[in-house]
């Protein structure tokens, strides 16, 4: 919304509040006035506090301008010029100005009559600003219309009084209440609307058709069955209705009213209350109404959230009794636990807790009902459905119930040995090259690292390089290259001992560490590996053959770097390969 929209909805809303708290005035004075006495019936702050509720304290002035004009307009049209109505607009306009602070204050305005408990808050601003209003209000008219102080104060604290309290939430309900009254726009609601409306009708003029039962009451039945229906436009629409067609009524000398003792202007009095009590009786039930729809869409929604969450989530989620009867486990328990979830529906969960853990789970639930705002931790033993026992972390949380008794137990379970062995997995295939399973470049330096901190004697790095691999790939094709490297995989893997450590570090270019072995030695294996490796034969579509390998070795040295290391043992295959290949070379000065 522009800036241009809004100050022309902004001078439309001070106009509204002149006319109408003109008209308001003048109908006031006109129709509820007896015996030369005040209005007895004052909705005009009706209307005007309901603006003033959605208005910004900053634009109060011109709204409370435009009533007060308004007023004294109505009053000196209608009696000609009287000086009095100038003040006496002031006090009653400052009312609706008093109230609207409270309401403000309290900081109920923005949710007036959506929540229950803005009812009473609003109740007490009426009330604060009414008899604030009613003294400086009722000594002015007192001393202008020539009567006694104290009746004039009577009538004015319940003519205010209940105009505010019956005025306000009718202008806000039928100016302001957009969303609800959408909800009539509903297929099949408006049909139901008009017969409600026509229920409240037809009964309220039986009730105030006759003067001989008392049958206030009446009306009340189908007020409170269109405000279960239709809420606050349900309590408010048939508040209209009842106060049309009972004061019509009332007016032309009908009704249940003309039973009491008392004059016309104490009839209508007593009318007026009846439908201030009879909209504060259906205000409060709208406002739970409204409040218990928020309450289940944002319940379903949770509920949603959560299953889908159960649903997918690969820990354990559990709900369960206060005696430890499962309401609930989602589907992650038969991955995890082996347990089919439906299984366990019904059965106790203590019953799952490995028999020694049981009393330390007990002692945490214990304290976990002492302080059910907050979770808890805890590990334990779990016997799956194969019967073995896992060592499960669980969080929980105690659910309670409107009086604070605990409902019901959540809880998530993960299981610490799975993800212990998940981990370990991972940790082993980011240390291994995923063809031939041998270590990777990088755990395979890590290694001779580990060797070259350690204590022993560090041993000898040899580098193994296949020969005329090529050649291998563009005769037998690319899948049989890698059958070869499996072969000379397992033929490392099979012929080192445990301690050694073996490596692929590049395409077909493998590395050893003789753990604890001098140069010699490693020589000797390496060419009892290179014997071996040119006998064996391998496997390729139409015939087999056989490969070669060149290999170069360097003793580990505490004094060189790992880098170092390589590159010298890197030379010595170099020379392997230029001296004519299937030969290991040492590297110089290696002895
Ligand atoms: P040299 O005797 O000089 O070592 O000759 P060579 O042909 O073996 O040359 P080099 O070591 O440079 O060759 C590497 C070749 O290894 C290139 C590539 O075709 C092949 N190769 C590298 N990784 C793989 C692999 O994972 N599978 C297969 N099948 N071939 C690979
Ligand atoms: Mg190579
Ligand atoms: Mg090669």
């Amino acid at each position: 919304m522009s800036f241009r929209d809004r100050s022309g909805g902004f001078a439309a809303t001070i106009v509204w509040t002149f006319i109408l708290y003109a008209v308001l005035t003048a109908a006031a004075a006109l129709l509820t006035r007896f015996n030369h006495g005040i209005a007895l019936i004052w909705l005009a702050n009706g209307p005007l506090l309901a603006t003033l509720c959605r208005t910004p304290p900053r634009r109060w002035l011109p709204i409370a301008i435009a009533a007060w004009l308004g007023m004294v307009c109505a009053v000196f049209t209608a009696i000609g010029i009287r000086l009095v109505a100038m003040p006496v607009a002031l006090v009653d306009v400052g009312e609706a100005v008093v109230a609207a602070a409270l309401l403000r204050h309290w900081r109920v305005s923005d949710t007036l009559f959506r929540s229950v408990r803005t009812i009473p808050a609003f109740v007490a601003a009426c009330a604060v600003a009414t008899l604030l209003s009613g003294l400086p209000g009722a000594v002015l008219a007192a001393e202008t219309l020539h009567l006694a102080v104290l009746q004039v104060w009577s009538d004015w604290i319940i003519g205010h009084g209940c105009g505010l309290l019956l005025g306000t939430p009718l202008a806000l309900v039928v100016r302001r209440d957009e969303g609800a009254w959408a909800e009539l726009a509903r297929p099949g609601r408006g049909g139901a609307a008009a017969g409600a409306a026509l229920l409240v009708a037809a009964t309220t003029f039986g009730a105030f058709w006759q003067s001989t039962l008392p049958l206030l009451f009446l009306p009340f039945l189908p007020v409170m069955i269109a405000t279960v229906a239709f809420e606050r436009v349900g309590a408010a629409v048939s508040v209209v209705i009842v106060a049309t067609i009972g004061g019509l009524l009332t007016i032309a000398g009908h009704g249940p009213v003309m039973l009491m003792h008392g004059d016309a202007a104490l009839r209508l009095q007593v009318f007026h209350f009846y439908l201030v009590v009879m909209f504060l009786t259906a205000l409060p039930i709208a406002a739970l109404l409204v409040q218990r729809e928020t309450l289940v869409r944002a319940l379903a929604e949770n509920e949603a959230r959560y299953r889908l969450l159960a649903d997918n989530a690969t820990d354990i989620m559990l709900t369960f009794d206060p005696d430890g009867t499962v309401r609930f486990v989602s589907p992650a328990v038969r991955e995890i636990a082996l347990y089919e979830p439906e299984a366990l529906l019904g059965t106790s969960i203590i019953d799952l807790i490995y028999p020694e853990d049981r009393a330390r789970v007990r002692a945490i639930y214990a304290a976990g009902l002492a302080t059910p705002e907050r979770s808890h931790a805890f590990e334990f033993r779990a016997i799956k459905a194969d019967g073995t026992v896992s060592w499960f972390e669980g969080n929980s949380r105690i659910v309670v119930d409107a009086n604070g008794a605990p409902d019901a137990i959540v809880c998530i379970l993960r299981d610490l040995e799975g993800r212990k062995q998940r981990e370990a997995e991972l940790e082993r295939a980011a240390a291994s090259d995923p063809l031939t399973g041998l270590l990777n470049r990088t755990a395979f330096r890590r290694r001779v690292d580990e060797r070259l901190r350690g204590d022993d004697p560090p041993g000898a790095l040899a580098l193994v390089d296949l020969d005329y691999f090529k050649l291998v790939n563009d005769v037998h094709g690319h899948a049989t290259g890698d059958t070869a490297l499996l072969v000379l995989a397992d033929l490392l893997r099979t012929n080192l001992r445990a301690e050694d450590a073996v490596g692929r570090i590049g395409g077909e270019e493998f590395a050893i560490l003789f753990a604890g072995r001098d140069t010699a030695a490693a020589v000797a294996i390496c060419d009892r590996l290179r014997d071996l490796l040119a006998r064996t034969l391998i496997p390729a579509p139409h015939d087999c053959f056989s490969i070669t390998m060149s290999a170069g070795v360097m003793p580990l040295r505490r004094d060189l770097s790992v880098d170092a290391l390589f590159s010298r043992a890197d030379e010595a295959l170099y020379r392997a390969k230029a001296l004519g290949r299937n030969r290991t070379e040492r590297a110089v000065g290696a002895g």
